[in-house]
């Protein structure tokens, strides 16, 4: 292996070969501290050719490789397996902007950028790049990419497969693909962009993209609706869309449990209303006119929902910072569950029509099955997608965490939906997949697994079984 590490340090510097533990450990840790993995050393190439030359590398030797943007993924992905065989080859060095075309609306950036650079340089230039993600001042553009990023923006502009338009990455024995193309129509053969998007880095290693920008909105609100029941915010989101179309470019979904966490670990963040509502839904409104143009447009969707008898109360942001306080509470959701501790997550997608009966029937079993659970139910319902996460009154151990996640992907497969909607499969869903996905699709992916990466060294062992010992 020393001649292995030898020929990285010649390749990229030896500066930029970590292997000594203590800078090795955050490579190697998962975000909520679950698992901690092993590895040879920690690789940070600055350009596509010193990628394309470690990769090499890892083939000729057989050395399997991670790669990591921010590591602040959710599936156990970007991190490697208890082994020590494998290195992390981490992006964050390869963060240039490469170009800026206002007139495509498209940039060009490499893999390593962080997501809130990426969004403050196309301000920069008067556009959005509407990717919006609580993690967006650690995450990387590839790792965006590699996970199919969603986020709270999906509603109106799509996952990050809807903002990438190329992509180019360095396959499996070290080849360069340039497919850095700024086209909106380009039907040339398969979507080899398509299929790397959400690939979790087990077929290629991406390291640069043409993102797509749109313009900025001349006015956004956001406003904070408190509602009875997820019936009733499934009608509040049709009422929503039906009124304001492409405008509403937001939906997110908050128990009445999942803001008392946030009001226990983040106490400054507290929810505008005195009294407290089963549910609350954060609307954003995103008009290109003007201001009056959409407080008129809120006005009057306030009082349909009125009239209606769906809306309890309402908190309209008057301000940008008052908007960021709303916004704050849905996104430190995830963070005051993790201070909390203890929790079964689960990030599934449903038809929309279906979630009020899967949140009804599955709370019920959970409720009779394990008595004192609590459940902290929120996420971005205008996209089907839910964050369902259990707290058993019982400690956790891996057997109740087996059966509770089995019981809640059983009741999601029962309405037609998915088991992992945004965060990927990693490492944690590998079985899931095999248990719900059927079998001539799993055939599918692992055919093309083993055209692309015969000698399975990128990121082997996540979302399929690694065949070897
Ligand atoms: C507080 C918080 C909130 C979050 N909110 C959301 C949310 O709303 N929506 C959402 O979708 N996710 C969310 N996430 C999850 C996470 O931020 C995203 O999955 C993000 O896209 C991961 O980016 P990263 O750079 O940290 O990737 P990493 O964690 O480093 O890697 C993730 C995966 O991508 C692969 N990968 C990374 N870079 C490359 C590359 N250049 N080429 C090939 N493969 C690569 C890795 O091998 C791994 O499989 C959240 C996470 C946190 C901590």
């Amino acid at each position: 292996m020393s001649d292995f590490l030898g020929h990285c340090r010649d390749a990229i510097g030896a500066a930029n070969v970590v292997s000594a533990s203590a800078e090795i450990a955050p490579h190697v840790a998962d975000w909520r501290g679950r698992k901690n993995g092993k590895a040879l050393a920690v690789l940070k190439p600055a350009s596509t050719s010193e990628v394309a030359q470690i990769v090499r590398l890892c083939a000729r030797f057989e050395v399997p490789l991670v790669p990591q943007g921010g590591n602040t993924g959710l599936a156990l992905g970007g991190i490697p397996d208890e082994r020590g065989n494998a290195i992390v080859l981490s992006l964050t060095r390869m963060n240039r902007i490469r170009g800026v075309d206002p007139f495509n609306n498209t940039m060009v950036v490499e893999a390593g950028c962080i997501l809130e650079t990426v969004r403050a340089a196309a301000a920069s230039g008067g556009r959005l790049f509407p990717l919006s993600i609580g993690s967006r001042g650690s995450c990387t553009i590839g790792g965006n990419l590699a996970t199919n990023a969603g986020g709270t923006a999906v509603l109106q502009y799509g996952s990050m497969r809807n903002l990438c338009l190329g992509i180019e990455a360095v396959t499996a024995d070290g080849e360069i693909w340039d497919g850095l193309r700024a086209l909106r129509k380009d039907n040339t053969g398969y979507d080899l962009r398509d299929l790397l998007i959400g690939s979790e880095g087990t077929l290629a290693v991406i390291t640069a993209a043409v993102l797509k920008l749109v313009p900025i909105p001349a006015s956004k609100r956001t406003v904070l609706m408190a509602l009875r029941s997820v019936e009733d915010a499934v009608h509040l989101l049709e009422l929503c869309q039906r009124r304001c179309g492409a405008m509403l470019t937001g939906f997110e979904l908050m128990s009445s449990y999942a803001l008392d966490l946030v009001a226990r670990h983040f106490p400054a963040m507290r929810s505008p209303f005195n009294r407290k509502h089963p549910y609350c839904a954060l609307l954003e409104l995103s008009d290109p006119e003007s201001d009056q143009h959409a407080s008129a447009l809120l006005e009057s969707l306030a009082s349909a929902a009125t009239e209606l008898g769906l809306l309890l109360d309402a908190a309209v942001a008057s301000s940008e910072q008052q908007s960021g306080a709303l916004w704050a509470l849905r996104e430190h959701i995830p963070l005051a569950q993790a201070a909390e501790g203890g929790n079964i997550k689960h990030d599934i997608a449903l038809p929309i029509s279906h979630i009020p009966g899967f949140v009804q029937a599955t709370n019920q079993t959970l409720e009779e099955t394990y008595p004192g659970c609590r459940i902290v139910c929120y996420g971005h319902l205008g996209d089907g997608n839910l964050h369902y996460n259990v707290m058993p009154a019982e400690p956790i151990n891996p057997a109740i965490e087996e059966t509770i996640s089995r019981l809640v992907h059983d009741g999601v497969a029962r309405f037609n939906g998915s088991f992992s909607a945004e965060h990927g499969i990693g490492a944690m869903k590998v079985e899931e997949l095999c248990a719900y996905r059927p079998a001539v699709e799993l055939s599918m992916m692992r055919k093309i697994k083993q055209a692309l990466d015969p000698q399975n060294i990128l990121n082997p062992g996540k979302i399929l079984t690694d065949p070897r010992p």
